[in-house]
């Protein structure tokens, strides 16, 4: 239920009984497309998981664009700056005309220089292999991201690709340090250095000097971005922890996606020094818009590993338990993963089994007496 702040912005009821005090404030930007009905769905999953949200509803996208003269309103930035926290919903973006991607934006605004995207394979889909677990670490600010552009005269066109050592280094350490906290054994660093010596040429440098600090810890390898597409479709088993620039990044995430059963189950974070908003690798997916069939699973993924990051272990292990358990059973999943349930179906079969977990550990924890 939405109640509106005397400064306007709209505070949605966690539930009754929690502490407020001990909630989480998170900004929550359902977006457009289908990102609405995956944050509705994501939120409830959520707020079964025992952990307190206190959610700040802020839009952003196409329909902003009219009433406030952007698709990201300031409001919606000073949220994720005093929050440090945001779940994200995908936003559309114009194709070859129009405004600049919010996504970007938002991206490099808030200095969120991290892009993390597991793929990891969940039992009960149907994929090429059965134990798939690769994570991409995708620099998120430059590269040809960089949004500099320009016509050269009226019949081509040039799009500058940057490249930093401060950038590329912050990525690489990034990638290790990952890779250490988690047991990871190995980082892969992709590029296409025999062709773009210089820019690419950097990327890879820097993550060598990166990789020597943590020589024996830590295995350090690089591959070729074409040659890493077809090795990953063919023997993914060979890869740990992978580290691109942006736009490499975007496209293997993709094929990592597809990986382990498609765009609808693959979820990701973008991280910086400030703040992190967590947010699926799918776009708007216009054509299921409304129509509560979209998977809302790479949105709770997304929610998971925003638990992780505030700390909520083991509700981030208890929402990813029973999300996998539902999908494990098959019935009750959305079309792209063969069930016949919609989005909400989908999130009350979560929640269901989260609610029968509660009650039962509250059942075991009671004292005798109160049985
Ligand atoms: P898309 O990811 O929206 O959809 C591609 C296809 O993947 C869909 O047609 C659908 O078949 C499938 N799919 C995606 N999400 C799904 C889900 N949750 N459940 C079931 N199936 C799902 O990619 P697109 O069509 O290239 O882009 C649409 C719009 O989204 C564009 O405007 C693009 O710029 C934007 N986009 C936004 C983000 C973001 O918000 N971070 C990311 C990627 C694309």
């Amino acid at each position: 239920m939405d109640r509106r702040r005397p400064d306007g912005r709209r505070r949605l009821r966690v539930s009754p009984g929690y502490n407020r005090s001990m909630a989480h404030r998170v900004t929550l930007i359902p977006g457009d497309g289908i990102g609405p009905e995956l944050a509705e769905a994501t939120r409830r999953v959520l707020d079964a998981s025992g952990v307190a949200f206190d959610w700040e509803v802020q839009e952003a996208g196409e329909a902003m664009l009219a009433a406030h003269g952007t698709p990201l309103p300031e409001p919606v930035l000073e949220s994720i700056r005093r929050n440090r926290v945001a779940l994200k919903g995908p936003i559309t973006t114009p194709v070859g005309e129009g405004f600049r991607s919010v996504n970007v934006t938002l991206r490099q605004t808030l200095g969120l220089y991290a892009n993390l995207r597991p793929a990891r394979s969940i039992d009960g889909l149907r994929t090429r292999y059965d134990d798939v677990d690769l994570v991409i670490v995708r620099e998120n600010t430059e590269d040809l991201y960089a949004g500099i552009e320009h016509m050269v005269g009226p019949d081509a066109a040039e799009s500058i690709k940057i490249i930093t050592r401060a950038a590329s280094e912050r990525i690489a350490r990034f990638a290790f340090d990952y890779a250490v906290a988690n047991g990871r054994r190995k980082v892969t660093a992709v590029h296409k250095a025999n062709i773009m010596k210089l820019s690419d040429g950097l990327f890879l440098e820097s993550c060598r000097t990166v990789a020597e600090d943590y020589a024996g810890r830590i295995e350090f390898e690089d591959r070729i971005v074409d040659n890493m597409c077809m090795q990953l479709v063919q023997k993914p088993d060979l890869y740990d922890v992978l580290v691109l620039p942006n736009l490499y990044g975007d496209i293997v995430s993709d094929l990592c996606a597809g990986l382990v059963g498609g765009l609808g189950v693959a979820p990701g974070a973008n991280i910086g020094t400030d703040a992190a908003v967590f947010e699926p690798v799918h776009g708007s997916a216009p054509k299921y818009a409304g129509q509560n069939k979209a998977n809302p699973t790479a949105l709770i993924l997304s929610g998971v590993l925003m638990l992780r990051h505030l700390g909520e272990q083991a509700a981030a292990e208890t929402v990813e338990g029973a999300l996998r358990a539902v999908i494990a059973e098959g019935r009750r999943t959305t079309s792209d993963l063969g069930g016949d349930a919609g989005t909400s179906e989908f999130a009350d079969a979560i929640v269901e089994r989260l609610s029968s977990a509660d009650r039962t550990t509250s059942d075991t924890q009671a004292p005798a007496a109160a049985r």
